[in-house]
């Protein structure tokens, strides 16, 4: 289903934001290449009013194309959020949802594991929280974190983390087949950015909440961090669930970028509003 888009007047802006799946798609079975990519890569295009008031129109389609998704009720809407610390996944997430009616999706946050998860295999607590048909939900951290922090700061042999990979493969598929679209997004920023941004959240009386001291010490392993990242986006972009790398350092293009991916998205699934089970024609309020 088309609902009208404007983008902002400009063709060539609309052509551009159209070519984003492509060009941040991780091909399946390639390298994702993270180092070669460019986190302040724009594509050409500028921060300007034209791309505020495209990425806007971006955010309006979503929120009607959730409702039909909702009353077409076939199938459910997963979206992943990854990235290192302040990349973005805060940020993205209000801007994404914000016209989307909250009964209609659920974020869950995925924080370390309590005693209890732990206890069970670790996609018991992720299977728990996928979409409902009709639903979207959007994961802010995810089972990823499974072969990344814990491959890092090696809380499980290699052994078993490397294992995960064609079970995430595995657990994907099945929600796919089951008829869960899956979009995950690499939230992708510079080292110098998570600089300027965690020094904000030092600097800033209203950002201190932010800042978790530890997340400089999480900083000294960037490299490692992006050697788990390059496997994991690798491994387990899939035809069915692909991975995209989205340039980060500049939040306007990152807005941009994921706010036309899901809209898009939803716009090819024929969606429908289901046929009323009455007879309209012969039915009369008094
Ligand atoms: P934040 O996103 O700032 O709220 O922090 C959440 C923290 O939980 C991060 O440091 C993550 O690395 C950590 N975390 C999330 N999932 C896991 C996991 N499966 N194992 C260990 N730590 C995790
Ligand atoms: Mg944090």
């Amino acid at each position: 289903m088309l609902v009208g888009i404007r983008y902002a007047g400009c063709m060539s802006l609309e052509k551009t934001c159209r070519r984003f799946g492509d060009e941040f798609r991780v091909p399946p079975g390639k390298g994702a290449k993270i180092a070669k990519r460019d986190p302040g890569e724009t594509l050409g295009l500028k921060e300007s009013p034209e791309a505020a008031a495209a990425t806007a129109e971006n955010v309006e389609r979503l929120g009607k194309l959730q409702q039909v998704f909702y009353a077409d009720g076939r199938r459910a809407l997963l979206i992943v959020l990854q990235g290192i610390d302040a990349s973005g996944k805060d940020g993205t997430t209000r801007n994404l949802l914000t016209g989307v009616n909250p009964q209609g999706v659920n974020v869950t946050s995925f924080k370390a594991p309590t005693g209890e998860e732990l206890s069970h295999d670790y996609l018991w607590r992720v299977h728990k929280v996928c979409p409902a048909k009709g639903m979207m939900a959007l994961f802010n951290r995810s089972h990823y974190e499974d072969v990344l922090v814990v491959r890092v700061h090696d809380l499980v042999p290699k052994k078993v983390w490397s294992a995960r990979y064609r079970q995430i493969n595995q657990f994907e598929r099945h929600l796919v087949e089951n008829g869960t679209v899956v979009l995950k997004f690499f939230l992708h920023i510079s080292r110098d950015e998570q600089r300027r941004r965690l020094q904000e959240r030092i600097d800033d009386p209203t950002k201190n909440w932010k800042m978790n001291p530890k997340d400089l010490d999480e900083r000294k392993l960037w490299d490692d961090y992006m050697r788990a990242y390059e496997d994991a986006l690798t491994e387990c972009s899939t035809e069915e669930a692909p991975w995209h790398v989205i340039p980060g350092d500049h939040k306007w293009m990152r807005n941009l970028a994921i706010s036309q991916i899901v809209a898009d998205t939803l716009e090819g699934m024929d969606l429908r509003f289901p046929k009323p089970t009455f007879d309209p024609a012969t039915m009369r309020v008094k």
